[in-house]
């Protein structure tokens, strides 16, 4: 539990009310229900608490809701759902629609928590979404490795089955653990019996996915959204968010935050350092990684007094991708950490793009002699030249995230790189990481 249950807060200077809470806890949208020791939400609490839909009978208003909601993708790349909608109904064929419960992001475990805790509401999105669309069926994708979603997801369909519900077919995926295993187009491919990795086409999945059919992938916190803002309505949903961000987010703490894994509700605007301080911190760290492995880092004290919204985190070049607020603590240095989280992202490469392929090893080898103190302003303008020509040199944007990841340390950890290229690495890169890594042997990695 957060220290006061839930906090509600207003400031002196009428800053946004905004309120920062824990699964269970009351007045959070999507954590709202039980605690997370009375286990996965059966169907009788979940109906009791938010009643029933309709999804067939009120497809037309729950597509005008979704329309009027604003709502975007929260797996990472912010994408309107309402356009992606709009794309496949337009399209030729029916729709296929795939809830993505696969959250590869190694620390991220918001969309974890709700397929195992709230998974009627992760499910109810579906059926929203399917009967939006025309489609009659919905796959459920995960990682094999996922533990405690895949068992509680079963459970749920089972008893929306015995309860006679007004649902499409489900079909649960499960799908190879590795990291752009998880994006949408290496799903689609392997849910067509292709490998599970990324492609590229010019033309958008909603209106022709790999399958050949038009192709909704909605990740499972944007489905669990469908499923709340449906009942409550898009304009008090979207209230509970900003004007660029509306609705409630979910939030992973990461790395040296003082609970890693935990993952928080924001409803309304808060700052970085109002969701730490509700999750025990007592100053701002070093810095902050927001958004992902493959995410920007943003100095602590800068981080402090930012929204944890698109407005506020566009400031710093950042976004809040899938949602992970990573700390890096004092005395840690963010340019080792950066070393190894390049280095696993280019050990996670889908082997398909030379750019990605051959120069993520050489940017991860780059990285490292940084942060070891051996490499020279000559060698940091190579790195930096290699940046240049891997971004946007892929299928899918792997590589560019690394080189985001690489530029906001080179940037925000100046001071550092000035001592390091002199030779003067800091004690802190002789410190444990705090940014836990899978431990994946690549020449295992299977791709079906
Ligand atoms: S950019 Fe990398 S991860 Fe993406 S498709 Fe190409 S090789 Fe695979």
């Amino acid at each position: 539990m957060i220290d006061a249950t839930l906090r509600g807060v207003r400031s002196t200077n009428a800053a946004p009310v905004h309120r920062i809470g824990d699964i269970g806890d009351e007045g959070t949208w999507l954590l709202a229900g039980p605690s997370a020791d009375q286990g996965p939400e059966a169907l009788s609490s979940h109906l009791t608490r938010l009643g029933s839909l309709r999804p067939f009978e009120c497809a037309g208003e729950y597509r005008t809701m979704l329309r009027q909601s604003g709502l975007r993708g929260r797996g990472g790349g912010g994408f309107p759902l309402a356009a992606k909608l709009d794309t496949a109904m337009l399209a030729p064929g029916e729709p296929m629609v795939v809830i993505n419960a696969s959250e590869s992001e190694p620390a991220s475990r918001k969309d974890w928590t709700l397929s195992a805790y709230r998974p009627h509401l992760v499910l109810d999105g579906g059926a929203v979404i399917a009967a939006v669309v025309g489609s009659s069926e919905v796959v459920i994708h995960l990682h094999r490795g996922a533990g405690a979603p895949v068992a509680s997801l079963q459970r749920a369909i089972a008893e929306r089955r015995s309860a006679g519900l007004p649902d499409p077919r489900w079909r649960l995926s499960l799908g190879p653990d590795g990291y752009v295993s998880g994006e949408a187009s290496a799903i689609v491919s392997l849910l067509g019996g292709g490998e599970a990795r990324p492609s590229f086409s010019a033309v958008p999945m909603a209106h022709r996915g790999p399958s050949g059919r038009p192709t909704v992938v909605s990740n499972a916190e944007t489905t669990a959204h469908v499923g709340l803002l449906v009942r409550t309505g898009p304009h008090a949903w979207g209230a509970a968010g900003s004007p660029s961000s509306p609705g409630p987010q979910l939030v992973t703490l990461a790395g040296g935050a003082i609970d890693p894994g935990r993952v928080v509700e924001i409803a309304g605007e808060a700052t970085i350092g109002e969701v730490l301080s509700a999750t025990g911190h007592r100053q701002p760290p070093t810095a902050v990684l927001v958004g992902g492995y493959a995410g920007t880092w943003i100095s602590g004290w800068a981080a402090w007094n930012t929204t944890f919204q698109r407005e506020g985190l566009e400031a710093h070049g950042a976004g809040p991708g899938c949602g992970l607020l990573g700390v890096l603590p004092e005395g840690h240095c963010g340019l080792a950490e950066t070393a190894r989280l390049v280095g696993y992202l280019a050990g996670e490469t889908a082997g398909q793009c030379g750019p990605c392929v051959q120069g993520l090893p050489l940017l991860a080898d780059g990285c490292r002699a940084l942060a070891a103190g051996t490499l020279r302003r000559r060698g940091l303008r190579r790195l930096l030249s290699l940046a240049d020509v891997v971004e946007g040199g892929g299928a899918c944007r792997h590589p560019d995230g690394a080189v985001r990841l690489i530029r906001s340390a080179l940037d925000g950890f100046a001071d550092d790189v000035a001592g390091h290229l002199r030779g003067e690495a800091c004690s802190g890169a002789q410190r444990p990481p705090v940014f836990p890594l899978p431990e994946v042997d690549p020449s295992d990695r299977v791709w079906r």
